[in-house]
């Protein structure tokens, strides 16, 4: 896991057009900047500048070899793909850049880059023919570092496979509710798929779970017989009646009284 540090580009400003985006493609860039100091933090701060509002340019996040930076969130679009402003590289996908600061080490901006893509494609529930470079939308030769390098495309979607097939990593918890009132248990949503502790769950239905290791044993609550409840409906209805008729006495006799 990397940090991811959110330092949004003000609402208003001309790289943060808010147009309401639904992510269906990340696409990949390099920096194309080789400075030393020019990293994710420093990215931050170029986009919040007013030359990155006067271009308009703008993109969803910067990594560098220690820290992730998010600059828009990610229902709204960033300008990055070169293909207009309808289109699909800009309207549709999630903007990473890589840095390539001569100080930094560019092999673990890579690595982080690869964790970032594949965390978003389980958060987004999208495959990895979703991850594009920025090339395949206006032709400009971007992310150059890895399409320069032999394999350096491959080996970065391999990166990215690797972490998708890994161990499930907890996306992020959630709150469970029992009858509208929140519970002090937390589910957790893994892989686009909702876990919660099974003993837990059984329990609120009056069953419990046993056993450990390769199996679990789970024993429900006595079902009800569907001829005992017909019994006790029968007994209700008597009893209504019986109240129905005594009420009925009570009130002539009152008449009577009268
Ligand atoms: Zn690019």
């Amino acid at each position: 896991m990397v940090q991811i540090i959110q330092d949004f580009i003000p609402k208003g400003r001309r790289n943060r057009p808010g147009y309401a985006m639904s992510p269906k493609y990340i696409t990949i860039h390099d920096t194309a900047n080789t400075q030393a100091g020019a990293d994710a933090k420093a990215h931050a701060r170029y986009l919040k500048s007013n030359a990155a509002a006067a271009i308009p340019a703008s993109w969803h996040f910067t990594v560098d070899d220690r820290v992730i930076v998010q600059h828009l969130p990610l229902n709204e679009n960033g300008w990055h793909a070169g293909d207009g402003s309808t289109g699909t590289g800009n309207r549709e996908s999630i903007g990473i850049e890589i840095c390539e600061n001569r100080d930094g080490v560019r092999t673990e901006a890579e690595k982080n880059a690869a964790w970032l893509v594949a965390k978003l494609l389980k958060d987004h529930g999208l495959s990895i023919d979703r991850v594009r470079q920025h090339y395949d939308w206006s032709g400009k030769n971007c992310p150059r570092v890895l399409r320069g390098r032999k394999g350096g495309w491959q080996g970065f979607l391999a990166a990215v496979e690797a972490h998708l097939k890994t161990e499930a990593e907890i996306t992020r918890p959630i709150g469970i509710y029992v009858d509208g009132k929140k519970a002090d248990e937390v589910g957790y949503l893994i892989d686009n798929a909702t876990y919660v502790r099974a003993s837990y769950l059984i329990a609120l239905i009056g069953g419990s779970v046993t056993g450990h290791g390769d199996h679990i044993k789970i024993t429900l609550p006595p079902k009800a017989d569907p001829a005992e409840i017909a019994k006790l409906k029968a007994e209700i209805n008597g009893l209504k009646a019986m109240t129905a008729a005594l009420e009925a006495k009570i009130e002539n006799a009152r008449i009577a009284l009268s």
